[in-house]
């Protein structure tokens, strides 16, 4: 039976949230290395798409809660779900990070081979059901705090390792002003 070659990326961010893009960005702007977002849901914004109550806003000033690249203009300090969201969708359109997010794609486990010296991730397709095998060097967990299931959590301590694993072989990490850093 003929094998099938597995996908491999340099660097794959687990999560599309606030964290995800932020560290997108930090990737595609420092480093040349290849790198892909798997999102488990089928929209980008994490928190700021999940949750759909009434009133629903940020607790802190959108000033400092925001992207360094691309500061919050708006005069409202405090913000609504929806506005953080226009936010994050309008940031990942303008720096071409959407177009690497592979939305409908939940890691369900991740493994380190240290003989290879890389991840090997196995994704499930929400939409599909098809199961989907990559590789990657580093493997940044950006699955925020609302995941509950035990994939995710996987997916979150596998992350965690690998960003100490990194830090230690390439004496540097993307960095964001945002969540991403309580991810990783
Ligand atoms: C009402 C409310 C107000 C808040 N206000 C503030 C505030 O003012 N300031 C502040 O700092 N924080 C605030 N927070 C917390 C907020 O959630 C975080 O700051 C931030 O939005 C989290 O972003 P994130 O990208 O880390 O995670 P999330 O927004 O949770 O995004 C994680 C993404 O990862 C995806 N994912 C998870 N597991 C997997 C997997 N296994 N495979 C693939 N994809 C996966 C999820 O689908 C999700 O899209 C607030 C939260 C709420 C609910």
């Amino acid at each position: 039976m003929p094998s099938t070659a597995v996908e491999h990326l340099d660097v794959l961010i687990v999560g599309a949230g606030i964290s995800g893009i932020g560290a997108a960005h930090a990737v595609q702007t420092r480093t040349s290395r290849s790198y892909a977002i798997l999102e488990a849901r089928s929209a980008l914004g994490g928190t700021w798409d999940l949750f759909r109550y009434p009133g629903i806003r940020s607790d802190s000033d959108l000033y400092t809660f925001g992207f360094d690249f691309r500061p919050w203009r708006e005069d409202e300090s405090i913000a609504s779900a929806d506005r953080i969201l226009a936010y994050l969708q309008d940031t990942a359109r303008e720096h071409g990070i959407d177009r690497r997010i592979r939305f409908s794609h939940r890691v369900v486990a991740a493994r380190w081979d240290s003989p290879e010296a890389r991840w090997h991730v196995d994704v499930e397709r929400t939409d599909t059901g098809e199961r989907v095998a990559l590789t990657a060097n580093w493997l940044f967990g950006a699955t925020g705090t609302t995941a509950t299931t035990g994939a995710s959590r996987r997916a979150s301590r596998a992350g965690s390792r690998s960003a100490d694993a990194s830090c230690t072989r390439r004496r540097g990490r993307p960095t964001s002003t945002t969540g991403a850093a309580a991810s990783s």
